[in-house]
């Protein structure tokens, strides 16, 4: 054991703020033996649809599970495109290829890591059926100057908001909730999430009655009428215990968003006091919005020595995404090479993501800052 250790992410000292309260949700759970879908799942999805202000919220069994789903419900299949970031998380892309239809992957901002929206426009074809941006690390893409475009060539956009919930941008003099801005929006309550569950759970948004008809039908094999089967859908459904768990999360999450967006603050403060903004470029936050920090990443020098130095202090950093997506193995068969995607290639050799939850404290970033410093001979 060394003498000091700081997780990059610390669970149990989250649940050791929440504790009474989960034990009473899960046990109410318990007492009830109604374990699958019923009235706990049902109270979170009005509670999610409130919280975000959109008609309708489907439960199901995981983030992957609602981006297939979202694209099932869209009718999206083999011959489509479906236009993606190659910088991501792999399920991003692999919804896609899931129902049949091809990823077309367009650059991302190396400030932001966002998907470059400009580049969008260029790389619809005739087969493009939907645009699937990722508001990667909980900042929300500025989807504002394509959601006119995309609607009038008849292009759905679908929301990877795994990362994101409770982000929003400001639009004009509209606040916009990341997931609520396109036809669906798709979140995941994978434990270490923002908002996370204590196992598998995701859910659906969207703001369209037939789109929802056909989701809450799809998550139950399709079914219509208890054993009547109107289309073949998944089993994906959201449990109650994780329901309940997720319920007194909701709850919390405003106070601990804004102690996330401390911690960022902090960082950038730091690295500047320690002279360290000629090898360090920290995060970038957009005008307009709320990023909600599910991630720290930042992009840094020697990286690979950098983490490894770290780790040999006890500092666990996290590295989003070691290979793009387009260079991953699985999807040779889509044609693309290395060097297709520099911003994305680049950012996967250069970026680290800093330990970053609500919990965490000033003395613990401070060492790892002076850290770094100590790496960079800085110190
Ligand atoms: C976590 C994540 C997913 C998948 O969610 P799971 O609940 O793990 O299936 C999809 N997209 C992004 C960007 C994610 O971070």
């Amino acid at each position: 054991m060394k003498e000091r250790n700081l997780p990059s992410l610390d669970l149990k000292r989250n649940y050791a703020r929440i504790k009474d309260e989960i034990k009473e949700a899960v046990n109410s759970v318990l007492e009830s033996q109604y374990f699958i879908m019923g009235p706990e799942v049902k109270a979170f999805e009005n509670e999610v649809a409130s919280y975000l202000e959109v008609e309708h919220a489907i439960g199901c069994a995981s983030g992957t599970d609602a981006l297939v789903l979202a694209l099932m419900a869209l009718g999206i299949k083999e011959g489509d495109e479906v236009i993606t970031t190659p910088y991501s998380f792999f399920a991003t892309a692999s919804c896609i290829t899931r129902v049949g239809a091809r990823p077309v992957f367009v650059d991302v901002d190396p400030q932001t890591y966002i998907m470059d929206m400009d580049q969008v426009m260029e790389k619809t074809s005739d087969k493009t059926r939907a645009v699937l941006p990722v508001h990667i690390f909980g900042q929300m893409a500025p989807l504002e100057n394509c959601m006119k475009k995309l609607a009038s060539k008849g292009i759905d956009v679908i929301e990877d908001a795994a990362q994101a919930f409770g982000s929003w941008r400001r639009v004009g003099n509209t606040i916009i909730r990341a997931g609520s801005w396109g036809k669906a929006g798709c979140y995941s309550f994978f434990p270490t999430k923002n908002l996370g569950a204590f196992g598998d759970g995701g859910m659906i948004v969207s703001p369209d009655d037939d789109l929802a008809q056909r989701l809450y039908r799809l998550r139950v094999h399709g079914e219509g009428k208890t054993y009547y089967h109107e289309e073949v859908g998944l089993n994906s459904r959201l449990d109650a215990i994780q329901a309940a768990v997720l319920r007194v999360k909701l709850r919390h999450l405003d106070v601990w968003t804004e102690e996330r967006r401390l911690v960022a603050d902090r960082y950038n403060t730091l690295f500047g006091e320690y002279g360290l903004l000629d090898l360090v470029k920290p995060p970038v936050e957009l005008d307009g919005n709320y990023h909600i920090y599910h991630q720290y990443v930042c992009t840094a020098e020697k990286r690979n020595d950098l983490q490894a130095f770290l780790a040999g202090k006890g500092i666990t950093t996290r590295i989003y995404y070691p290979l793009s997506l387009h260079q991953q193995h699985c999807f040779e068969y889509l044609g693309y090479r290395t060097g297709d995607f520099p911003v994305s290639e680049e950012l996967a050799s250069k970026t680290i993501a800093l330990p970053i939850f609500p919990e965490i404290t000033p003395e613990e970033q401070e060492w790892v800052i002076s850290s770094m410093a100590e790496f960079y001979g800085k110190e």
